[in-house]
């Protein structure tokens, strides 16, 4: 009886990688940084030292430096074999980057998108349902469920209202524990649910409560957090495309995080546009019953004292009407006019930072990168000269009026209408013409 032996396969040798004598621009150890077995070390003057015997050969200094310093070394009967296999008709056994098929087999066990619903004694914020909308495109390019986390005291029915926005499921933590925001209750809370479910994306409002939340998740459970997003995306690998303004707005950044899962975001009020509400839906509510225990918690609540800055206080941003001014009011008397329009149109006054920052408006008032996100029906920009950081906090508006002396002014490059002219002409007259049509009306 005669035996068939099936010769094994040749296998690409992967070499080690070398530096080149005098290429190294010691650009700030990017290569070191780049190795996933950390075989390299750095000289005081910033060049590496490579510790071949650790190199698995899986190029990603080669690739990564700026200055070809760094090439992969063959031996001879290395280079004998590839020159083989080079010519040789048998099929290479391609070797798999052992690096990367770990992060693969990770990165495989998170599925779905999860949005955390913000609430405040049971209330829930607008912006959770915002990211309900930006989520379900998200979760449909993945192809998996939008998902809700509810996490208070006596708050399933916004389990009912997430379902409405969208979601097919909610994750519900129902204890007295979790009555009011406390960043270890609700961080050991998440904490316990995305190990528990592991969710592939989660959303969390740019507020006071969710800067904190998701901060401190993504810390514990070592992953990437994109803060202030304006814009999401997938891409073909099912990372998350998180667009946000870099460099103080003059950029815009996509950021990913490639090798971690959960990936997260936080997304500031108004950037998204509100998804339509389905009343009736419904979805499917898993309970969980984890309770973290009260004595573990270190911060305690003793008495709420509503903020007595927030009677006189404007909320711009729930504002369908916006009539913000600039520098170009050149005094905090000339927002008087401005006050007289908005009155009649019964909308609010904003600002430019240029405005709040020379004390002629109150902080709450300013739009833009450091301060609110608005989507009104109408935003009437009155000598506001159009800065970036201007931009980004009301571009989504669904019409801009631009009132401008410089017609070359950013401002008009948003603009729905543009009107160049004096602000102290053009304002007045505009009042006075919607004055005389509601009289005639
Ligand atoms: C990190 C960072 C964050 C920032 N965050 C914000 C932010 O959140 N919000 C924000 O607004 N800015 C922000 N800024 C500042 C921003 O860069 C601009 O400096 C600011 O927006 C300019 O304000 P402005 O348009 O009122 O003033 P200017 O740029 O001085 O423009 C005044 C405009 O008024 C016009 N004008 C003057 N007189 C008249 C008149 N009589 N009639 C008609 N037009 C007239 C002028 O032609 C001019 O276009 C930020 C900057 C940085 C670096
Ligand atoms: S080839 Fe890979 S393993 Fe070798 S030194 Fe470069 S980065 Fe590290
Ligand atoms: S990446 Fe290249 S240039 Fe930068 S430190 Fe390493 S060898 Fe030098």
């Amino acid at each position: 009886m005669s035996e068939i032996q099936s010769k094994p396969k040749p296998k690409k040798p992967r070499g080690v990688a070398r530096l080149l004598e005098g290429k190294c621009i010691a650009c700030g150890a990017r290569c070191q940084s780049s190795c996933p077995v950390n075989c390299i070390e750095m000289t005081d003057s910033g060049e590496p030292i490579i510790e071949t015997g650790k190199c698995i050969g899986c190029q990603k200094c080669v690739k990564i430096c700026p200055s070809t310093a760094i090439e992969m070394f063959f031996t001879a009967e290395e280079q004998q074999i590839l020159a083989e296999l080079a010519t040789s008709a048998v099929p290479v056994e391609e070797e798999i980057d052992p690096e990367a098929a770990a992060i693969a087999k990770t990165l495989a066990e998170y599925r779905g998108v999860w949005v955390f619903v913000e609430q405040t004694e049971g209330e829930p914020a607008k912006v959770s349902w915002e990211l309900l909308g930006a989520g379900a495109g998200l979760a449909s390019s993945l192809g998996v469920e939008l998902c809700a986390l509810v996490i208070g005291e006596n708050v399933e029915h916004l389990c009912r209202e997430a379902f409405e926005h969208g979601a097919a499921k909610a994750y519900l933590l129902d204890a007295a524990v979790y009555k009011h925001y406390r960043t270890e209750a609700y961080v050991e809370a998440c904490c316990h649910l995305i190990e528990k479910y592991k969710p592939e994306v989660i959303l969390m409002g740019a507020t006071g409560m969710g800067r904190d939340l998701a901060g401190a998740i993504a810390t514990r459970v070592a992953t990437g957090l994109t803060a202030d997003c304006t814009g999401l995306a997938i891409d073909d690998k099912r990372n998350l495309m998180q667009t946000r303004p870099a460099f103080g707005g003059n950029i815009m950044a996509t950021i990913m995080c490639d090798k971690y899962r959960p990936q997260m975001s936080t997304v500031r009020p108004n950037v998204m546009p509100m998804p339509e509400r389905h009343e009736g839906a419904e979805g499917t509510i898993i309970r969980d019953t984890f309770v973290v225990p009260e004595e573990s918690v270190l911060t305690k609540v003793i008495e709420i004292i509503r903020d007595s800055h927030s009677k006189g206080a404007v909320d711009i941003t729930g504002a369908e009407f916006i009539i913000s001014g600039g520098r170009g009011m050149m005094a905090p008397e000339n927002f008087a006019i401005l006050q007289e329009l908005a009155d009649e149109l019964g909308g609010v006054v904003g600002a430019s930072r240029s405005a709040v920052d020379a004390g002629w408006m109150a902080g709450d008032r300013q739009v833009g990168q450091t301060g609110k996100t608005v989507r009104p029906k109408i935003y009437i920009a009155c000598g506001i000269s159009g800065a970036i950081q201007h931009l980004v906090g009301m571009q989504d508006s669904d019409m801009v009026i631009a009132i401008n002396r410089d017609s070359g002014a950013p401002i008009f490059e948003v603009a729905t209408y543009g009107i160049v002219g004096d602000l102290f002409q053009v304002v007045p007259a505009i009042t006075k013409k919607i004055r005389e049509m509601k009289q005639k009306a």
